[in-house]
């Protein structure tokens, strides 16, 4: 298979912005991969690998080759005490979490119904309802550029952190990921910790947990293929004790939750409503209605009206709470990554 020319990227964002790439090819083997890495034609293009663009926002066409990673295939293997999945980066997250709970593995449960491939899963350290996937991830494959061959990439060397991973920072340009290593105790143990799951009790099964974040999450969240958009568009803020207890004197319903290197996160969701955006509309672009922390494609936006929400969203609460906000969403430029200000002076 070789690159196609003027690749459209519509079908590979959920924000629904109009873009091409100047070629583009969904890989399905670690062979093609290597193939099309290895040819003059496309090996010093920009390149940028996807996986299902729900963490995206093109800002422009890009200039250079997009990859779509379309690897498939799950290998399980059994211990005493553990299971151990080995699946191909381009498996869909949600379906995979389904499967191993109907095949008896629990674990995944609390991350249901997050969009997106397996292989994009460690970029971010995706989580959701108290679990994120740092706690079973044994180990990440990759194809390394630089060194030309695979390497084995233990879980503690990825640097995972809240929605950070050594992967999205120094590894971006010189690492694809093909596979990703999944260790499931057998002695399962719920996390219903978090928010509503609180209310299932202790006798809850995995498959519980797993229909309660579903509906959720189909309750809270709006689904791209109705309103574009890449779920929580910023993270949420850890700001020091000192700062954390200044807020709470003045907002005393704020929620604040405590960490154990003693700073505190906050819920930009929270702050984002306090300075009154939820449900601003700025031309097509918009903060959701019902939950603040997303921002929404009403219908043919251009990228720039959600950059330019995003900037004032970012504004107001820096104004209002002496807090700037740093955006979840990765903003893909003409040939990469850009920042939120750089995508800004871009729309100017
Ligand atoms: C409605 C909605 C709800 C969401 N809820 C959550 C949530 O609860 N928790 C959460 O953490 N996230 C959430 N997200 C964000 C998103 O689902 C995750 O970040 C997901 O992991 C992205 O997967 P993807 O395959 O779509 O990645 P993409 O958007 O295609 O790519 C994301 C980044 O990873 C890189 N990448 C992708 N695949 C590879 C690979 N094989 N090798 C190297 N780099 C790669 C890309 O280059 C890009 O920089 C949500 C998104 C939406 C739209």
């Amino acid at each position: 298979m070789t690159p196609s020319a003027h690749f459209d990227l519509t079908p590979w964002n959920t924000f629904g912005m109009k873009a091409y790439a100047d070629w583009g090819l969904a890989f399905d083997s670690l062979a093609e991969l290597q193939q099309i890495l290895l040819d003059d034609r496309w090996r010093n293009l920009p390149r940028l690998v996807l996986g299902g663009g729900s963490n995206i926002l093109f800002t422009s066409d890009f200039s250079g080759l997009v990859l779509v990673n379309a690897m498939k295939g799950i290998d399980v293997t059994e211990c005493d005490d553990a299971w151990s999945l080995h699946v191909a980066a381009g498996e869909n997250w949600h379906q995979l979490v389904q499967w191993s709970l109907s095949q008896g593995m629990a674990g995944l449960e609390n991350m249901a119904l997050i969009p997106g491939s397996v292989g994009a899963a460690p970029v971010q350290n995706i989580g959701a309802y108290g679990v994120e996937v740092c706690r079973y991830c044994s180990y990440v494959d990759v194809w390394d550029l630089d060194l030309q061959q695979q390497l084995r990439i233990p879980a503690q060397e990825c640097g995972f952190g809240y929605r950070e991973s050594r992967f999205k920072q120094e590894w971006q340009h010189s690492r694809i990921i093909t596979a990703v290593g999944f260790k499931l105790p057998k002695q399962w143990q719920a996390v219903t910790g978090y928010g509503p799951l609180r209310e299932l009790g202790s006798q809850v099964t995995a498959q519980q947990i797993f229909n309660t974040v579903c509906q959720l999450r189909l309750e809270k969240l709006p689904q791209p293929e109705q309103l574009g958009n890449a779920g929580s568009f910023f993270k949420n803020p850890t700001v020091d004790a000192g700062k954390a207890a200044a807020l709470q004197a003045e907002y005393p319903v704020m929620p604040a939750y405590p960490q154990a290197d003693g700073s505190v996160k906050l819920a930009a969701g929270w702050l984002i409503e306090r300075a009154g955006l939820k449900g601003l509309e700025m031309g097509r672009a918009a903060v959701h209605a019902q939950q603040a922390l997303v921002l929404v494609n009403l219908g043919g936006a251009a990228a720039f009206e959600i950059v330019k929400l995003a900037k004032h969203v970012q504004q107001r609460v820096h104004e209002q709470f002496g807090i700037k906000l740093t955006p979840e969403v990765r903003f893909m430029g003409t040939t990469g990554e850009v920042t939120l200000d750089e995508a800004c002076s871009c729309a100017d």
